[in-house]
C-alpha cells in the first residue's frame, strides 16, 4: 500500500465514524464517497494536479474493489492538453459493465471529477460540482455490477470539464469507432445543490433517435410520475442566466457540461443538474453545505430513469438489429 493509499484509508476510517446514519448501506457509502472526494485532501481536484491524481487513484481503487471491469483493459485514459508554453496531462477514468442482451450497444454514464483547485489559499472542494455526480456513478457501478442492464454501460469519470470540456473531447477523439454504438448519454453535473435546493433539473436532446413517439410519450409520463417526490422536484429546463457580481451571464445549457460534446458527436443525451446556486464555484461548495436528502433522492430518480430507458430502448434496438440482418442477407444474396 502506497503512502497516499494509506492516508486515504485513514480518511475513510475516520469518515465511517462521523457519517450520518441514513438509509441503506449503499446510500451511506454514496454519501461517504461524496464526503471523501470533496475533502481537503484532494485540494479541489484541479486539472493536471496532485489532487487530480489522488482523485484518479480513489476512483480506480473503488472500481477495482467493486470488480467493475476497466474499459478497453485500462481504467486510466490519458490525454494531453497542448498549450502555448507547456503541455499538460489529464486522464479520464473509464469502466464498463457488459449488458445482458446488447453487448455492443452502450449507454454512456458520465460525470466530471475535476474542479477548480485552490484559490488564494482556499480549497474549492466542489462537493456539488461535481463530487456529487461521480459519487452517484460509483453507487450505480455497484448496483449495475450486481444486476447488469440489457445494454452495456460505460462509466466515464471525465477530467478537464472545467477546462473547456477537455476530457469529453478526448473521449470522443479516442473512441471514434465506438460512437455509432453509443445509444444514449446520461450526464450528471451538480446533483446535490445547496441546503435549499429542491429542483433537479434536466434537459435532453435527440431522444427520438432511440424511442418512437409512443414510447417517448410513455417516458414523459414516467418522468411526470417521478415529480411527486417529497425531497426532489424533477423539472424540465434550466434558468437561462447566472449572476456573477453585477454582471449577468447567459448560459448555453446545451454546452454547459460534457453532454454538449457528446451531442455534437450525434449521441442523444439527458443532462441532470441543479444549475447555479449560492455556493456554486466558491469555497463554500463543501460537503456540509449540500442538501443530503435531496442528493439521495436525486441519485435514485436518475437511476430509475436509466433502468426505464434501458428497457424502453429494447424495442428500437431489436428493430435495428432485425433491419441490419435483413440488409446483410440482401447483400449476401446480391453477392451470390
Ligand atoms: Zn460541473
Amino acid at each position: 500500500m502506497s503512502l497516499s493509499a494509506y492516508k486515504l484509508l485513514i480518511v475513510l476510517l475516520s469518515l465511517c465514524s462521523i457519517a450520518p446514519v441514513w438509509g441503506t448501506q449503499d446510500e451511506i457509502k454514496l454519501l461517504q464517497h461524496l464526503n471523501v472526494l470533496s475533502s481537503d485532501q484532494f485540494s479541489g481536484r484541479k486539472f493536471s494536479s496532485q489532487g487530480s491524481l489522488q482523485a484518479q487513484s480513489y476512483l480506480v481503487s473503488v472500481l477495482e474493489n467493486l470488480n467493475v471491469p476497466p474499459f478497453n483493459n485500462q481504467y486510466l485514459h490519458a490525454f494531453t492538453k497542448s498549450g502555448f508554453f507547456q503541455s499538460k496531462q489529464g486522464a479520464n477514468v473509464i469502466a464498463t459493465i457488459p449488458g445482458s442482451h446488447f453487448q455492443d450497444r452502450y449507454i454512456l454514464l458520465s460525470a466530471h471529477y475535476d474542479h477548480l483547485g485552490t484559490k488564494g489559499g482556499k480549497v474549492f472542494n466542489g462537493a456539488d460540482d461535481n463530487a456529487s455526480g461521480i459519487a452517484a456513478l460509483l453507487y450505480y457501478a455497484k448496483l449495475l455490477k450486481q444486476a447488469p442492464l440489457k445494454h452495456s454501460i460505460i462509466l466515464l469519470f471525465s477530467d478537464g470539464e472545467e477546462v473547456n470540456l477537455l476530457g469529453a473531447k478526448a473521449f470522443i477523439e479516442q473512441q471514434k469507432n465506438l460512437l455509432n454504438n453509443i445509444r444514449l448519454n446520461i450526464n450528471l453535473d451538480m446533483i446535490a445543490g445547496s441546503k435549499h435546493t429542491k429542483k433537479l433539473r434536466f434537459i435532453s436532446k435527440d431522444l427520438n433517435k432511440i424511442l418512437n413517439p409512443e414510447d417517448l410519450a410513455k417516458f414523459d409520463k414516467f418522468q411526470a410520475s417521478l415529480k411527486k417526490r417529497p425531497n426532489v422536484h424533477l423539472t424540465y429546463g434550466f434558468r437561462g442566466r447566472k449572476r456573477i457580481g453585477t454582471s449577468v451571464n447567459h448560459i448555453n445549457w446545451l454546452m454547459a457540461s460534457d453532454h454538449g460534446v457528446f451531442s455534437k458527436a450525434g449521441i442523444p443525451f439527458i443532462y441532470f443538474g441543479v444549475g447555479p446556486h449560492k455556493n456554486y464555484h466558491s469555497e463554500f461548495d463543501v460537503y456540509a453545505n449540500i442538501n443530503h436528502q435531496f442528493f439521495l433522492s436525486a441519485t435514485d430518480i436518475i437511476f430509475q430513469q436509466l433502468i426505464y430507458l434501458d428497457n424502453a430502448m429494447v424495442t428500437q434496438a431489436s428493430l435495428t438489429i432485425e433491419a441490419e440482418k435483413t440488409t446483410n442477407s440482401h447483400h449476401t444474396l446480391m453477392h451470390d
